[in-house]
């Protein structure tokens, strides 16, 4: 691949640390913010005191950085994201400072063990799942790789919910991420930024320029407060920002309003302020057209656009080659309300005509698609839009009146272009249209993904626009997933292949290959494997009091829960598994332990009952004597980034299971190939690529093709009753939905999964086409289970996915996205 030429010297060593300074610095951080001793005080106010003392080691990288893109006049991308799935920051900051192992022996003379230390972090979980943790991803490889980003969201006040499992069921608790304060954010006020809502649009003539001024004016108005979150890259002293934008009334609430007659107007201001950025919405790949959604996505983006066109002003005269210095990449839809707020800001506020502000805001913005799904496509309704944001959506509609002049030219009197293509439709705004009609760049996250877009989703829009259209397959950063998550591999890797360049330069790892056969090597990996499904047992006896065998297969489904990615396949499987071994005790069968991991949005009822069904099956087939604990099932509560790195690292197979065609990449399955776990899954998303990479020899795939499945949804689906009746193992685990054998008798329990294949009371019979796949994947899960007998087989499988897992460094990804759409420069920062 063709990359950025300018070399970047590295210097991960050269960081001017000193144990003895370090030391004495948290000792005294300890006091001065605790008035402690290390006697005294608790692991998280000694957690506090470290993670401010690192803070101090980034703070004259983070000026040396911005002082360099200002000298080199830079250009930015403004990474704009609903969701940042950040995980924990302690680690990986000292990762990327290269002083990890020094921070840890400090601690380690002071009584401490790093790893309790970072366990006191919360997670900064300001997202659902994929998308979020992608973002994360990014703004990681970003300044790894030297390029100028600010990544821009919410400071949500509460993040993803916490998830407690009672009596099987998923119960919500909220997140309160902040109660100790973030060590790591510096609040930025000096760049607070003003975003208007409501009101209404005066028109007045403009004598001197002979046009129309459009004024706004009945406003609440909100005031949105940045803080600023480091994010350093690795061993380059480069540190960006991740920009969250918090809500604070304009003016405090005082009786010199009530005096002048605005006391209305002071409490609305005030109370629009209180909860805008209060809750991340939980919904993943789905959308819930909620008002308070489309506030935040208008706040953020405003505050963000605002700022960008700010910061550029600074140092520019000439907004016309804004293009040249700033990129908006929108990830996903969410933040579309950017196309609108640009034009607005350089028509009314700048005062350009309609073409020229045309000109820059369509080279300045860049969209990614990340899903074809129709649930979860926005469509905001007309009125709603209208009457929170009414100049924002006299632009959108100007747009679209001019974009469909065009269609209509181009196709003349082919009203069904209009009707996909249209941004303004039967009361609605399409937000993926607008994104496309206005980006320069469309881009779909998976090879596969991005075919079914032209070919199908998109094509009117790929027919009339090829030249936007491109692919970016997803991408995860090592230095969180192999180096953090999995210290023991990682030290390995660097030791076979004889050098730690991996941690920029993924594709080096194919080094592996040369010991795949190497009986000795196979022995070292799978031991290190071992010590990982021991760390993860310990794990799950403290958090879920469940025993687990280290010695049995560790099948592993961790992912956002919904049904298209197909948690009830699996869980149906162990149900008929569960049959088999009772008919037959001496079945041929490798011990296995089924661990899911998901949380359902707080609405999704299927997604709920499903979580209970994974619970109630784990309770009788754990704890029934027949079975001599070679099947056990674990839940482990509370999935998120902090458990999913210990989670990976322990993994033999990953479940990757979803329908063909509705995982447009998934993320998930390159964190567990990097960490040697094997694919079970079908040719979906970045699966297909994964495979490529590893041969299908190295993975176990099973399913219908994203071209079979279209086929039957085309023609309105399938029938899955005619399974039920013909096939008798699939007819019982049905059956024992209903007959109380899973729910201690209760035959309602899981009337509605039952119904869903046979009698549902919406949709289709079985949508995602589980009882069609079951067969195909009972018999790869039989695969599965005969592979791993042959150690040495199994061995070398595990280690060529982590061998051929270069392909899916985020890195790859970020050089990519340089290339074809933001054209960053490299800068070099020296302290
Ligand atoms: C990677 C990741 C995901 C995405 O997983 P998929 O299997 O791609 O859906 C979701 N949640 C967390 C915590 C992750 O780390």
């Amino acid at each position: 691949m063709e990359t950025n030429t300018e070399t970047v010297v590295k210097n991960p060593t050269a960081i001017g640390f000193d144990k003895e300074v370090f030391k004495k610095n948290v000792l005294d951080n300890l006091k001065s913010l605790f008035r402690k001793t290390m006697e005294t005080a608790s692991q998280q106010e000694i957690f506090q005191a470290v993670a401010f003392e690192v803070k101090d080691l980034i703070i004259d990288r983070w000026l040396a950085t911005q002082k360099a893109y200002k000298e080199q006049d830079a250009k930015y991308v403004y990474y704009l994201s609903m969701e940042f799935l950040m995980g924990r920051a302690l680690g990986n900051n000292l990762i990327n400072l290269c002083c990890y192992d020094e921070v840890a022996e400090v601690l380690e003379e002071l009584g401490l063990d790093i790893n309790v230390i970072e366990d006191q972090e919360p997670d900064a979980a300001l997202g659902n799942g994929g998308l979020g943790r992608l973002a994360a991803c990014f703004i990681e490889s970003l300044s790894t790789l030297n390029y100028p980003v600010y990544g821009c969201g919410i400071r949500y006040k509460y993040g993803m919910f916490k998830q407690e499992i009672h009596d099987g069921y998923q119960v919500e608790v909220p997140d309160n991420w902040l109660e100790n304060g973030n060590p790591f954010e510096i609040k930025r006020p000096e760049y607070t930024q003003t975003v208007k809502f409501g009101g209404y649009v005066r028109i007045e003539w403009d004598a001197e320029r002979q046009r129309n001024r459009f004024i706004h004016d009945g406003y609440q108005a909100v005031n949105a407060v940045p803080y600023d979150i480091p994010v350093v890259g690795y061993g380059n002293n480069v540190v960006n920002v991740l920009r969250i934008w918090d809500a604070q009334p304009i003016q405090e609430f005082n009786l010199a309003s009530f005096d002048k007659g605005d006391y209305l107007q002071a409490v609305e201001q005030e109370n629009l302020a209180k909860n805008i950025v209060d809750v991340l919405y939980p919904n993943d790949n789905h959308y819930s057209g909620k008002e308070l959604r489309l506030k935040q996505q208008y706040f953020f983006v405003s505050a963000s656009v605002q700022q960008a066109i700010r910061k550029y002003k600074e140092t520019h005269s000439d907004l016309h080659k804004l293009p040249e210095k700033v990129c908006f990449q929108l990830n996903d839809t969410h933040p579309t309300v950017t196309v609108p707020e640009l034009m607005r800001i350089l028509l009314d506020e700048e005062g350009m005509e309609w073409d020229e502000a045309w000109d820059i805001t369509t080279k300045c913005c860049a969209y990614t698609n990340h899903t074809i799904m129709a649930e979860a496509l926005e469509k905001w309704p007309v009125d709603l839009f209208m009457r929170l944001l009414p100049r924002i959506y006299q632009i959108v509609q100007e747009i679209n009146r001019r974009f469909l002049i065009e269609v209509e030219e181009r196709y003349p009197n082919q009203y069904n272009k209009i009707r996909s293509m249209a941004i303004l439709y039967e009361g609605q705004v399409r937000m993926a249209n607008m994104a496309i009609v206005a980006g320069f760049s469309v881009n779909g996250v998976a090879r596969l993904h991005t075919e079914i877009l032209e070919k199908r989703e998109l094509r009117d829009f790929y027919e009339m626009m090829p030249e936007k259209f491109n692919n970016k397959t997803n991408g995860i950063t090592q230095r969180r997933f192999l180096l953090h998550g999995n210290p023991l591999l990682a030290s390995w890797v660097t030791e076979k292949i004889g050098t730690d360049k991996w941690i920029t330069d993924l594709p080096l790892i194919k080094g592996l290959e040369a010991y795949a056969d190497d009986t000795k090597a196979q022995q070292e990996f799978m031991d290190i494997k071992y010590k990982n499904k021991l760390r993860l047992a310990k794990y799950i006896k403290e958090h879920n009091h469940i025993d687990v065998d280290p010695n049995s297969i560790y099948d592993v489904q961790v992912k956002r829960l919904h049904e298209y990615k197909r948690q009830l396949l699996n869980i149906l499987h162990v149900m008929y598994l569960y049959n088999q071994m009772k008919a037959n005790p001496q079945m041929d069968f490798y011990p296995t332990t089924f661990i899911f991991g998901a949380k359902a949005a707080a609405g999704y009822k299927r997604a709920k009952e499903t979580i209970k069904l994974i619970n109630s099956v784990a309770d009788v087939v754990n704890n029934d004597p027949d079975i001599r604990g070679r099947i056990k099932v674990v839940f482990i509560e509370n999935y998120r980034v902090s458990n999913a790195e210990i989670i990976f690292a322990a993994s033999d197979v990953s479940e990757q299971i979803s329908t063909a065609s509705k995982e447009a990449s998934g993320t998930g399955n390159m964190k567990f190939m990097l960490n040697g776990a094997v694919t079970l899954g079908t040719m979906d998303g970045a699966n297909v690529e994964i495979v490529e990479e590893v041969g299908a020899e190295n993975a176990f795939i099973f399913g219908m093709s994203s071209e079979e499945v279209m086929a039957y949804e085309a023609n309105g689906g399938y029938h899955p009753e005619e399974i039920y009746r013909n096939d008798p193992d699939i007819h019982r685990i049905l059956d024992q939905l209903v007959d109380g054998t899973f729910s201690h008798g209760d035959r309602e329990m899981f009337r509605e999964i039952y119904n869903s294949f046979l009698a549902p009371s919406y949709g289709r019979a079985d949508q995602y086409f589980i009882l069609k796949d079951f067969r195909s994947y009972a018999e790869a899960r039989e695969r599965v289970n005969k592979a791993y007998q042959d150690k040495a087989r199994w061995a070398k499988m595990a280690m060529l996915n982590t061998a051929n897992s270069g392909k899916f460094t985020s890195d790859r990804t970020i050089e990519e996205y340089v290339r074809d759409i933001w054209h960053l420069k490299k800068v070099q920062v020296t302290l």
